[in-house]
């Protein structure tokens, strides 16, 4: 899918023309080992590659999730090392290309391969930054990741993904040279170890899977926590939000469709459970109108009213 492709429903909000078109403008386009990644100035040294809408391949290298980096005056820190070792590959050259700096931080949103399996390209970075809950969630399941995507990785001696260096409880700040990034721990929420990055300067909220934009969230936690973690985000005010899939915008744009989604879910799910609706009757009820508003609805909806189902019948 091309950037036009995938810009095409944020233009049509003419508030945003201006950032859109600067967006376009400041496009910077790498050809390295692995495939072709494009990286937008989305805010001052703040650089974004946008991932695609489809599922994990071999055809796209994992290249599905939104990663990117910021730059300091000292140092960069990666947000996500991508989705397999050549995407991580490409997006180390790609900044090598950009600037001189080293690389001293990579942040590891949270557990799942299109956001981590690229971190070998980063084996040398010294802070690897991700979640307390993070590296017990790769003894978990890395394994049954690595087996489900192993033709992503040429070599078999690659990491599954970086082990963390410096855990993050609650809060981490973060010093690149004249930009200080604060790092959050959520509670359970799209899944028990996430992170997002708050650029204070440029007030970006990196929220990484808090946010999914046009594609259907994909809840691998706790939906009430989800809805909370959202609701602290919003208290930043950020001025621009960047998903972890999907296009970045505004608060409005960016998170309250997934708002609107995740809410239809906690209050259809729970009066079904109510009136003693069964499970597998459950799943093509729920929130079902909500198919035309997103893509991959087909899925993943079925999956997260599942997850919501089991969470609340408890309730
Ligand atoms: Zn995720």
């Amino acid at each position: 899918m091309s950037l036009n492709d995938q810009t095409e429903t944020f233009l049509r909000s003419p508030a945003l023309w201006v950032l859109t078109v600067s967006l376009l403008f400041a496009a910077h386009a790498v050809q390295a080992n692995g495939p072709l990644l494009e990286f937008v100035e989305v805010a001052p040294g703040i650089y974004l590659h946008l991932g695609k809408h489809e599922e994990m391949s071999v055809d796209n290298l994992g290249d599905i999730a939104n990663i990117g980096f910021i730059v300091g005056t000292e140092s960069v820190a990666v947000i996500d090392p991508g989705g397999s070792p050549q995407v991580g590959a490409a997006m180390r050259d790609a900044i090598r290309d950009l600037t001189g700096l080293p690389v001293s931080h990579v942040i590891l949103t949270h557990i799942h391969p299109d956001h981590i399996f690229g971190g070998s390209a980063f084996a040398d970075v010294e802070f690897i930054v991700a979640h307390r809950n993070f590296a017990r969630a790769l003894a978990q399941r890395g394994d049954y990741y690595r087996e489900g995507y192993s033709a992503l990785f040429v070599d078999e001696n690659m990491p599954t993904s970086l082990q963390p260096t410096l855990e993050v409880a609650d809060e981490l700040r973060i010093d690149l040279g004249g930009r200080g990034l604060i790092v959050r721990a959520h509670r359970t929420a799209h899944t028990d170890n996430d992170l997002s990055v708050f650029d204070s300067a440029s007030r970006t909220l990196w929220a990484s899977d808090l946010m999914f934009a046009q594609r259907i969230p994909s809840l691998d936690g706790s939906l009430t926590g989800w809805l909370k973690a959202m609701d602290e985000l919003a208290s930043l005010q950020a001025v621009l939000v960047i998903p972890g899939h999907g296009q970045p915008g505004s608060w409005a744009t960016v998170a309250e469709p997934q708002q609107h989604y995740l809410n239809l879910l906690l209050r259809e799910t729970r009066e079904l459970i109510a009136r003693n609706v069964r499970l597998s009757d459950a799943v093509d009820r729920v929130a079902a109108e909500e198919s035309k508003n997103w893509i991959l609805f087909a899925s993943h909806h079925r999956g997260n009213v599942t997850r919501a189902y089991t969470e609340l019948e408890w309730e």
